[in-house]
């Protein structure tokens, strides 16, 4: 596909999302302004985040920290602000808080001093949002804090000193109606706010649920495939 081709195939889809997270917000009586779009740019190349930036895209998400690292370096002069989605390894922790902005994917108290090492080396605070496991517990594949171990995980982030912690992420579970599982999220997010009054962003919100997630007031919607186009499948 030409290159022109493309950015006319991305301004069409991103217009519809942009129609959807409005018509969302107007049904739930909120203020389109309040929900910002991070369009997940996974396993599409850096030319389609050139292409989306050119657009009016800001706010990009990667989940796979090589992938995300060459390609937050290859936009660098754009200014964007990277959001890191996908599941963390200890050991590379700290190398994602050297790029990303929002470390959206931080589920247990061992990834905090690697992210707190990067984002003091990097010289900038990086934000955090506790990533939320949805599922009932003990399910398969299973990513995200348990609910019950949020406060102890964000008291650990409150007190590093290069970090902050900003709110929660969440996705719904496979074969479960979002709506149910977003409600649950609402309720979660009502009691980290009680403590931590700052931590007032919620990202949840896919290609295929963001509606859902607009209602229960997510701040920020991940959006992927609506935006770039199905993905390639890759193992
Ligand atoms: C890939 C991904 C998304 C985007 O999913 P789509 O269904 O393509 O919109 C959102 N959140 C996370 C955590 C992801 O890994």
């Amino acid at each position: 596909m030409s290159a022109d081709a493309r950015r006319d195939e991305l301004a069409d889809r991103l217009a519809e999302t942009r129609r959807r997270i409005a018509a969302a917000c107007a049904d739930a009586g909120r203020d389109p302004d309040e929900v910002t779009l991070v369009a997940v740019t996974k396993f599409f190349p850096a030319s389609d985040v050139r292409l989306l930036a050119d657009l009016g895209v800001r706010h990009v998400g990667e989940n796979r920290h090589q992938e995300a690292e060459a390609k937050a370096a290859e936009c660098a002069d754009l200014g964007l602000v990277w959001h890191f989605i996908g599941g963390l390894q200890s050991n590379k922790a700290a190398a994602v808080a050297s790029y990303a902005d929002v470390v959206e994917s931080l589920d247990r108290a061992k990834l905090v001093s690697g992210l707190e090492r990067g984002a003091a080396e990097r010289d900038a605070p990086v934000d955090v949002l506790l990533q939320v496991s949805l599922d009932p517990p003990g399910a398969d594949g299973r990513s995200g804090a348990d609910p019950g171990d949020l406060d102890a995980l964000a008291a650990r982030v409150a007190e590093a000193e290069h970090l902050r912690l900003r709110g929660l992420m969440a996705v719904a579970p496979l074969g479960e109606d979002p709506a149910e599982a977003f409600d649950r999220l609402a309720a979660v997010r009502r009691e980290v706010l009680d403590q931590h009054p700052e931590a007032t962003v919620l990202s949840a919100g896919m290609s295929g649920d963001l509606e859902h997630a607009v209602r229960i007031g997510a701040t920020h919607v991940r959006v992927g495939s609506a935006v770039l186009g199905s993905r390639p499948s890759v193992k």
